[in-house]
């Protein structure tokens, strides 16, 4: 299987970690524009002192022994056809809602899975989104207009968990069960909440638009 990485932030970057160690994901796309900068490294701890000024894209491949996995590309609703074509999977790593709202849109179209990673301050909520299920409006309703995490901040061991739940949702996935959940991680309280729904129809018609 291919797996796609956008966002190589905090969640992005564990995320990446746990994907290229797993025996089923033949090759990762790390998908990223930005640079590595100074104040990345205390919570993005696979990039050093000396990636300062390079694409996180290129200086996370290398780290994972290959460098052709990076897609040093910022995804928006123009690229995003090209840059998701042909993987499995896609784990959202990125810190706003515009580009989550592509993703979605992206992943129902060509009927592929994808992974809804966040966290803020000491919350994280990790939920796989089927294209036979809830898209993103549906479970958050029109948007989030609340801070993005870069406003607030992110406490690291808070998106290195969320990732590890999401990647917990995927074995699921592979392993045949249908996963209906979004897990809530509360890292003050140190406990996860698990909201499950049954069978739905998302009424949006694929793009997140709402149809009738
Ligand atoms: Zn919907």
């Amino acid at each position: 299987m291919i797996a796609a990485v956008v966002g190589l932030g905090a969640i992005g970057t564990p995320l990446a970690w746990l994907l290229a160690g797993d025996p089923r994901i033949a090759a990762l796309r790390l998908i990223d524009g930005d640079r590595v900068e100074r104040s990345n490294l205390p919570r993005q701890v696979l990039y050093r002192d000396q990636d300062i000024g390079r694409p996180k894209a290129s200086v996370l491949a290398e780290r994972l022994g290959h460098p052709e996995w990076a897609v040093p590309e910022r995804l928006d609703a123009g690229n995003a056809a090209r840059l998701l074509d042909g993987v499995d999977v896609v784990g959202d790593g990125t810190d706003n809602w515009p580009t989550r709202l592509v993703i979605d849109a992206t992943c129902r179209r060509a009927g592929r899975p994808w992974l809804f990673l966040s966290a803020i301050r000491w919350e994280g909520q990790a939920a796989l989104m089927a294209p036979d299920g809830p898209c993103l409006r549906c479970l958050f309703g029109a948007g989030q207009d609340g801070p993005a995490c870069f406003e607030v901040g992110i406490v690291g061991p808070v998106a290195g968990w969320v990732a590890s739940e999401g990647y917990d949702l995927l074995r699921r996935h592979w392993g045949g069960e249908t996963v209906r959940e979004l897990r809530l991680v509360d890292g003050w309280r140190d406990r996860v909440q698990v909201v499950r729904w049954a069978a739905y129809a998302c009424p949006h018609g694929g793009d997140g638009r709402r149809v009738g």
